[in-house]
Order: C-alpha cells, then structure tokens, then sequence
C-alpha cells in the first residue's frame, strides 16, 4: 500500500537526485523534516543503528525509534537497549511477535527449527521478525535502517534512499555508503555507547541462536546463520532491496 500522497516514482528519483553525495546526517535530518510523524527507525542495536540512533536523536529528540523482540535475542542486546535509552533519554519501543504464531511454530516444529534447514531458518525470521516489522510500518511513510552496502554481498545493491517493495514504503539507508572504519570512527569521536558484544568478536548481531563470534579478518556477517550459505543471509527484513537488486 502506498501511505504517500505523491507518486512514489517521482518523489524517489528527486530523492535520490538530492541525496547523492550528501552525508549521513543531511540525509536523515531531511526525512525526518520531511515525513515526520510518518517515518520510523528500525534499530537491532548494532554499530550502525548506534551511529543513527546518535544522529536521529541529535536532529529530533522526538524521532521515533523501535525495536523488535524476537524473543530470542541475547542478554546483552537488552543492556544496550537500556544504556541507550538512559544515556539519550528516550524511548525506544518494543514490539513482539504474535505468541499465537510463535506457540504453533515451536510446538509444531521445535524451539531450535532454523538448524533443520533454510526454509525452516526463514519461517523462524518471518514469525518472529517479518510479520512483526510488517504490523509496525503499517501507516507509515518512510523507514530507516542501518544497511551498508559493505556488510555482505546480498546488500551491495542497497542505495541510500528506496523504495521497499515488500511493505510498501520508503526505506532510508543514510550509511549505504560507509565504510566499517567510518561507522567505529564515528562511534569513538562521538563517545557513542556501543553492544557490548562487538568486542567479543561479534561484527553483527542478531538472535542468540542464530550468531556467533568470527575471527579478525573474517567476512563481517560470516557470524550470522554460519550454516547457511552467503547469499542466503538475510532474514526477510531486506529482501526486496538487498536480494533482487
Ligand atoms: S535469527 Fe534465528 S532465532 Fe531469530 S528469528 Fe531468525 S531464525 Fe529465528
């Protein structure tokens, strides 16, 4: 469904005009101007997300910013989550999946389904991330993620600003051009709090069951579903803007 008042093709291609070359902070200070009381950050809490929720809040105290609970995230994605909103002094909302769509799945398959293969891996993402994101964007205009076209091969094709054919919206990714070296410079220079897991070797971080520690020099999301192979690593969140393009 398209929630814009204006053809989305056009107000897309001026988007993009506008924001080439621009920064990160030009980018998101603009959309929040733009669509404000329409757009939404999506943040996991990883490095990047850290670095928006920084410059979000510094531009607009009131940006609206939200989480989803899996119900399978590690302890210290909690802790980041209160540091953040102690140290900002915000509110970060959290969502969760439909305990209905959950109890079916786990009882029907297992609490440990996404081991059993890729389909299973993907109807795990889509109950308890998928559906979720969906129920959330809803009426929304615009979203903001943290996608860098760096972090793996099935994100090389993401751009700065999109539109998400999966949920029917703009999607914002201010940092689609950025380095891994220019998201922890930042990080360092702003003295911006950071999950505690990426200094035990973990450069994403996602479900607890579903990543772990690399080592110095891997592929940054070789962590992430390490079962699986590269071009399968994305859990739905992205597809239509990491996948096909
Ligand atoms: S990352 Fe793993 S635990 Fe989390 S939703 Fe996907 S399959 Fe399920």
């Amino acid at each position: 469904m398209n929630h814009y008042d204006v053809n989305p093709d056009i107000v897309l291609e001026q988007l993009k005009r506008q924001f080439d070359g621009q920064k990160p902070e030009v980018i998101l200070a603009d959309v929040l101007a733009r669509f404000k009381g329409r757009i939404t950050f999506a943040t996991s809490f990883g490095a990047e997300d850290q670095v928006l929720t920084d410059m979000a809040v510094k531009t607009d105290p009131s940006v609206s910013i939200f989480t989803i609970d899996t119900g399978r995230l590690p302890e210290e994605t909690f802790e980041i989550m209160s540091r953040s909103q102690a140290h900002y002094g915000i509110q970060i909302d959290q969502y969760s999946p439909d305990y209905r769509e959950v109890e079916a799945m786990v009882n029907t398959f297992g609490p440990n389904l996404f081991y059993d293969g890729i389909e299973q891996r993907k109807q795990c993402c889509q109950v308890r991330k998928v559906s979720v994101l969906r129920r959330v964007l809803l009426g929304h205009t615009a979203w903001i993620c943290g996608l860098r076209k760096e972090q793996s091969i099935t994100r090389q094709g993401i751009e700065m600003v999109q539109w998400d054919e999966q949920f029917g919206l703009f999607k914002i990714c201010p940092l689609a051009e950025w380095s891994e070296q220019q998201v922890w410079d930042y990080i360092r220079r702003h003295q911006v709090p950071y999950h505690s897991l990426h200094d035990k070797g973990y450069p994403s971080i996602g479900c607890g069951p579903c990543t772990r520690a690399v080592e110095p020099g891997q592929d940054i999301r070789s962590g992430r579903w390490w079962w699986e192979e590269p071009e399968h690593k994305e859990c739905g969140l992205h597809w239509a803007t990491t996948t096909a393009h």
